[in-house]
């Protein structure tokens, strides 16, 4: 037996678009005035692959990165130039301390605690302070425990709740962040994700941190039309078949067919984070035709009806209608949900 490894190619893939995520990146920055955008690649830049989204941003002037855990940190601090930096925005453990001491990523310290753990080592940190979504970051009133000249702070942040929605709590946070920030002092201001760049000028401060709309989301109207999609998946036809009136189709027949026609059987399913809110909803799209997914979605299959594309043949390829704003709506997924769990049976091809 040769010990050649044999790749087999999957019935899967994401065609990733990366002029789109450059330009939805630019955007970003220039909807971000005065400020700078960083990027938000933390879930393996979800989903789409954080070390290809890092260089190809870098590339593009991206100067800031955003992680979640020291894991993500190691997977691209090596690649990155050392100008670029990389904020783990979960803190710093007490396990994580081995590692963080010799990274060059810095750690978004969350609580005093954290604050305590790092201050020994008098490197560089960011903050992160709650301005009212009650998740990570220290309370306004615990700011004055801690002593940031023995510190070197560089980016004083918060993070909005709620700021793809209309609401006064929008406003309450910038002014508890604001509050904060005569009581704390850094290099930098930060307060703003996707959503909270559209909320204007007042939101900005100094550097922003996309993450959904870097990959095609579009968390409030007026990014549309300014923000292009992505990801794009797509899977192979397994087997075309005929339904007679009166057939029932996958798991519990969840769909009767009502006349005689054709349907495909596709290789990928809910464990490709094509999750079973899509049955009956969803569509695949073939040269300009909207094919209905029917009945439910399976593990590793689904069914799509072909009748308006009968020429359609087992091997063919598809696109899955992956508009996240659209596929939100068929699917009841967030559009955070929609790229964070695509998974691993996809070949990710950044064209
Ligand atoms: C995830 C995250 C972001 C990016 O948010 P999006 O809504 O994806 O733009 C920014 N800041 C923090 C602290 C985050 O956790």
């Amino acid at each position: 037996m040769s010990d050649k490894k044999i790749e087999n190619p999957s019935p899967l893939r994401l065609r990733l678009d990366s002029e789109a995520l450059v330009s939805n990146w630019q955007a970003l920055d220039q909807l971000s005035g005065a400020a700078t955008a960083g990027a938000a690649i933390k879930a393996n830049g979800y989903g789409l692959g954080a070390e290809p989204v890092s260089r190809l941003l870098q590339a593009a002037g991206c100067k800031d990165f955003y992680v979640a855990n020291w894991q993500e940190a190691s997977e691209i601090e090596a690649i990155l130039p050392t100008d670029v930096l990389v904020s783990v925005l979960n803190g710093v453990r007490e396990e994580d301390m081995t590692y963080a001491v010799q990274s060059r990523a810095k750690p978004v310290l969350n609580s005093i605690e954290q604050f305590q753990r790092w201050q020994q080592t008098g490197r560089v940190c960011d903050i992160m302070v709650n301005s009212g979504m009650n998740r990570l970051g220290i309370n306004l009133d615990e700011l004055k425990k801690i002593d940031v000249s023995t510190l070197q702070v560089d980016i004083v942040m918060s993070h909005l709740a709620s700021a793809d929605e209309d609401t006064k709590q929008n406003a309450e946070q910038l002014a508890q962040y604001q509050a904060a920030l005569t009581m704390i002092t850094g290099r930098r201001k930060s307060l703003c994700n996707s959503a909270g760049i559209a909320l204007g000028a007042d939101y900005h401060f100094d550097c922003t941190r996309p993450g959904l709309s870097l990959y095609g989301g579009i968390p409030r109207p007026v990014l549309a039309g300014k923000i292009k999609q992505v990801v794009f998946p797509e899977t192979q036809i397994l087997q075309c078949r005929s339904l007679q009136t009166g057939d029932k189709l996958g798991y519990n027949a969840k769909y009767v067919a009502d006349r005689q026609h054709d349907i495909a059987i596709l290789a990928m399913g809910y464990a490709d984070g094509y999750l079973r809110g899509f049955s009956n909803r969803g569509y695949f799209l073939y040269q300009g035709h909207k094919l209905p997914v029917l009945g439910r979605v399976s593990m590793d299959l689904i069914a799509v009806d072909i009748s308006q594309a009968s020429s359609l043949r087992e091997g063919d390829w598809l696109s899955a209608e992956y508009e996240l704003p659209i596929a939100a709506q068929q699917s009841g997924l967030s559009q955070y949900e929609l790229i964070t769990g695509l998974g691993h049976r996809y070949t990710r091809n950044w064209s």
